[in-house]
């Protein structure tokens, strides 16, 4: 049976991996299973094409579909409350020539493993509900489902009148979250918030590299922060007004501190900057914002989230919200005071946190001529057995192979989509790091052979 769902839904290149007979097929799928979807999409070129196929398959196997039109995916996933499902057609971070379906749940979930395997198994064998003349699902539209996101988010915070910098990057951000944080009173400058599925401004990825724009923005304005969404607004990533990108582990702590939630749950590859900020119970799970979400659903924490700017508020919503995070970090911001004495950054009225050494890499298994001796499957098995040979005492095997040292960890992990095993190591200082990572690298070496 194809595996047609990765860690965020299904996705690929547009009209190579994902094309509109596959959506089609998902439609009939989702719709075989459920009464009534609400579907909305991204801004991308593929979007609209995919969202017509998605509705002719649910449709066609009598669900009632209500189309919401181009909507971040977190105003989808509100949206699903009112009905059996939602379906978002998004490619989230990726590049515009990647298209994309998520599937959600009434709750705000994401569709779990389960769920993914009973729709790849009913296209893998042509298994439809295919309605009569009479009974097909019925379409209709809605104008509202943004409005409602915005109401729920302005609920929760109060007034507040910073400056920020809004970067949207083109992605459907730019349909809610400039509006959520003018109504709050501040005063918005919009970059990059016209919706183009061309993605002109820049990579949709919220990483430091790509929001280079954002930063010289912020500092030539004199604004008090600035905030950037991926393509479809899910995920929140901020620059202080020094320019200075702010870590996703820094962000992670703080908005940790300020739930002073009793646990919170975060992937098994964050940073122990977090644990030691926070003080609390963690809770670890496989990398993949559906599994902190699940996670959360499964011991009531308080609050999750990525690094990679994914962070749930479960009070909210079990869905990553990048609006209401941003809503979130400009009210503790702006509560904290940046009139604070000493405060003359972001970071400077946040809580001051520990530092750590944080050391990222990765090791190919394909040689200069693309020979792979091994799959990243065969080298972690090899992995484990070397590790367990050893004295290590604390090994997590959550996602990958993490060791806990007495002075920092190391964790390995294959890569899903390429013939990569990726590597990461952490203490307090940097020459131990390095040192853990160097250990970790000969562990791999050595499985390699
Ligand atoms: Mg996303």
């Amino acid at each position: 049976m194809t595996k047609l769902f990765g860690s965020s839904g299904i996705r690929g290149i547009v009209n190579k991996d994902v094309d509109p007979l596959l959506a089609t097929k998902v439609g009939m799928a989702v719709g075989s299973l459920h009464k009534s979807a609400v579907i909305g999409r991204d801004p991308r070129t593929s979007s609209e094409m995919l969202n017509h196929s998605l509705i002719a398959g649910l449709v066609a196997t009598g669900c009632d579909v209500t189309d919401i039109g181009v909507v971040s995916t977190p105003t989808l996933a509100i949206a699903a409350g009112d009905y059996d499902c939602g379906v978002m057609i998004t490619a989230s971070h990726n590049p515009a020539q990647y298209g994309g379906i998520k599937l959600w749940n009434k709750d705000g979930c994401a569709f779990d493993t389960t769920q993914q395997n009973e729709i790849e198994r009913r296209i893998a064998e042509n298994d439809f509900a295919l309605a009569t003349w009479d009974e097909l699902g019925s379409i209709s539209s809605r104008d509202d489902a943004i409005e409602s996101h915005i109401k729920k988010i302005l609920e929760s915070v109060p007034k507040c009148t910073l400056t920020v910098v809004v970067d949207c990057g083109n992605g459907a951000g730019s349909t809610i979250t400039p509006y959520v944080l003018r109504r709050m009173g501040c005063t918005v400058i919009t970059l990059n918030s016209q919706l183009d599925g061309h993605f002109p401004s820049r990579n949709p990825e919220p990483t430091k590299e790509n929001l280079t724009m954002l930063s010289q923005t912020v500092v030539a304005l004199g604004a008090d922060i600035g905030i950037a969404h991926d393509g479809d607004a899910d995920r929140m990533m901020a620059v202080e007004r020094t320019g200075r990108f702010i870590p996703g582990d820094e962000l992670l702590s703080h908005f940790a501190i300020d739930s002073n939630a009793e646990s919170i749950a975060v992937p098994v590859d964050t940073s122990l900057l977090v644990n030691k900020a926070f003080g609390k119970k963690v809770y670890m799970t496989r990398v993949g914002d559906v599994y902190v979400a699940e996670k959360l659903k499964e011991v009531g924490a308080g609050f999750g989230g990525e690094p990679s700017g994914s962070w749930i508020f479960p009070q909210h919503s079990l869905c990553p919200d990048g609006i209401y995070a941003a809503a979130k970090l400009v009210e503790i911001v702006s509560r904290l005071g940046l009139s604070t004495p000493g405060a003359s950054t972001v970071t400077g009225v946040l809580p001051p946190l520990p530092t750590m050494a944080l050391q990222r890499g990765k090791i190919r298994l394909d040689g200069a001529k693309g020979n792979i001796c091994k799959t990243p499957a065969q080298v972690m098995d090899a992995v484990g057995i070397a590790v367990e040979s050893t004295e290590y005492v604390d090994i997590t095997t959550i996602d990958g192979i993490r060791v806990d040292l007495k002075d920092g960890w190391f964790l390995i992990r294959p890569s899903g989509t390429e013939p990569v095993v990726r590597i990461t190591a952490e203490s307090e200082d940097v020459e131990v790091t390095q040192s853990i990572y160097n250990l970790a690298e000969s562990v791999v070496l050595g499985a390699m052979k």
